[in-house]
């Protein structure tokens, strides 16, 4: 078995660093959170007190970390010239594709092998070991990447070239966000028109308008398959992280001078439930208490909600 160095131990990067040392690899995890640490070594991992340790003679790295400029922080002061060149490195956080590709330019050019692998799939995915990993990057160093990937996931695909894993990652998420709007929508609508929830969820779901975020996902409460709604949009997948990854998408699309009216739509929508509004703590589905007029906001300070938006 190998020795992983494991950095980022928060919400997803525990379950993930725990089941690598389920699997037999020899784990060195590191994180800034005294908490995270303690919960990876009560969970089967070596905690050590550096990055540069965690990375030391490893025959892997693994990241998980909250956003570009941590990724490049960790790679550029931590991984690059104390890991040993022969390790393949492995960033599994949701990041901007331009950063990402940078990243990957530079271990390049010191001689390592990389690959982006953004996973699908939330907290219990991480803890199940149920996770759908994105990955970018040459085909050799997915090859080396895949091993260690199928101990945290169920699926592993291989998206392209370096970066195509973070573009995968976030036009998925940008479908994803958009999908959810038009769903929220649409139920509100049915509503108002005399038409009973269920039902209309009993034809849609094998209609034309048939989409993952109503039969799997529906924002609904006590509609369709057991869901965040059905437990008041608590869990899930955060509002906050899914404005994150609109953002990428919305930058990303920028760059290539894409147009995505829908993306932009959604991410105007999300930036106001999450921010403005306080919600970016609750499921992703639970926009749909803005779209119908109930969300009562938590506890605001100061200004009041933008026009249109009445709080319950
Ligand atoms: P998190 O905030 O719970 O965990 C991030 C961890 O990184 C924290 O424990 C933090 O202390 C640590 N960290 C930050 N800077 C560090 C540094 N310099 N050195 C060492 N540790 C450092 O976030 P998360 O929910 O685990 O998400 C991680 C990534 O996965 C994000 O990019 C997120 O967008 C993505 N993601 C999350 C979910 C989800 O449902 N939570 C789903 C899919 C993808």
């Amino acid at each position: 078995m190998a020795r992983v160095g494991f950095i980022g131990l928060g919400n997803m990067g525990g379950g993930m660093a725990a089941n690598l040392a389920k699997a037999g690899h020899e784990v060195r995890a590191f994180d800034l959170s005294e908490v995270a640490l303690a919960k990876a070594a009560e969970r089967g991992c070596a905690r050590v007190g550096s990055a540069a340790e965690a990375v030391a003679e490893a025959d892997a790295i693994v990241s998980m970390l909250p956003a570009g400029r941590h990724v490049r922080e960790v790679y550029e002061t931590a991984v690059f010239g104390s890991a040993p060149t022969g390790a393949i490195l492995v960033d599994c956080s949701t990041i901007d594709v331009a950063t990402a590709r940078e990243v990957v330019g530079q271990a390049r050019e010191r001689g390592y092998a990389m690959v982006d692998a953004p996973v699908s799939g939330g907290i219990a995915a991480a803890e199940g070991g149920t996770l759908t990993f994105m990955v970018g990057g040459e085909a050799e160093a997915f090859g080396r990447a895949q091993a260690y990937l199928e101990r945290m996931g169920k699926a592993v695909i291989h998206a392209g070239g370096p970066g195509a894993g973070q573009a995968a990652k976030i036009c998925n998420n940008m479908l994803l966000g958009a999908s959810m709007v038009a769903t929220c929508e649409t139920f509100v609508l049915a509503q108002k028109l005399g038409l009973d929830p269920q039902t209309f969820f009993d034809i849609a779901s094998k209609a034309s308008g048939q989409c993952w975020s109503m039969t799997s996902y529906c924002p609904v409460p006590g509609v369709g398959p057991d869901t965040p709604a059905d437990r008041g949009y608590g869990g899930g997948f955060a509002a906050a992280l899914m404005l994150k990854d609109l953002r990428l998408a919305m930058e990303a699309a920028g760059s290539v001078d894409a147009y995505t009216p829908m993306g932009a739509e959604a991410e105007e929508l999300y930036t106001r439930f999450a921010e403005a509004l306080g919600g970016g703590g609750k499921d992703f589905s639970a926009i749909i208490k803005m779209i119908d007029d109930s969300w009562t906001a938590p506890e605001r300070v100061g200004s009041s909600p933008p026009p249109g938006v009445r709080l319950g």
